[in-house]
């Protein structure tokens, strides 16, 4: 299948992490012992953790200054998406009629088979609009031959993408590679979550020609 050319995209999308925002300080991490064993922050603040009460990644926030990191999340916008069903890029409403909300997906080594039912995503929903500048201006979608709209009648909090950490001598050990924890699992104690993750159930597919620019 032949690529599209890559085109420099027009809008930066609200979700998207900018070169001027910093992760927050492994030393600020503290591994807490009630009501069971936890990692913690030192100075915790309730918007630390999200409606399950597994821990964020912080990262400081700094939109439209430097440079955008279109292939990175900020945990904490993605996160603001995903729980109000905005735009993840224009931060209004995402679309949503009798099908459901509009999401933007493509199979993946972690997909269902009954893929798109069912499918895992950390990606939030779209506006009409929004979709469909996406679909013509984003790299990853351009060149991603199971590419799909689909609408969703139920997009359930599953859980969470992030790493975890463990004590060690004078520090802290992540890791390596991204974990995808379902909700309720108690290894979510040494995680860190840089983004939460819906399941898309009770799918219907859209035709990209049928969503309004
Ligand atoms: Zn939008």
């Amino acid at each position: 299948m032949p690529s599209r050319p890559l085109t420099r995209p027009t809008v930066v999308p609200y979700v998207a992490l900018w070169d001027s925002e910093i992760p927050g300080l492994e030393s600020d991490l503290v591994l807490r012992y009630r009501p069971q064993l936890h990692l913690a922050y030192k100075d915790e603040r309730p918007e630390d953790r999200d409606p399950h009460g597994t821990l964020i990644g912080r990262i400081s926030s700094s939109p439209e200054q430097g440079q955008a990191v279109y292939s990175e999340m900020h945990p904490s916008r993605q996160y603001e998406c995903m729980l109000n069903l905005w735009c993840q890029v224009c931060q209004g409403p995402a679309s949503e009629n009798e099908d459901g909300v509009l999401f933007l997906d493509w199979r993946t080594k972690r997909s269902p088979s009954t893929w798109p039912e069912k499918s895992l995503t950390r990606m939030p929903p779209l506006c009409e609009p929004c979709a469909v500048r996406s679909i013509a201006e984003c790299p990853h979608l351009a060149n991603e031959p199971t590419f799909t709209a689909v609408r969703t009648l139920d997009p359930r909090a599953w859980g969470v993408v992030g790493s975890f950490y463990r004590p060690v001598r004078g520090g802290w050990y992540c890791h390596r590679g991204e974990a995808w924890v379902p909700y309720g699992d108690t290894r979510l104690h040494a995680l860190i979550s840089s983004a939460m993750v819906v399941e898309l159930t009770d799918v219907t597919r859209v035709a990209v020609e049928d969503l309004a620019a």
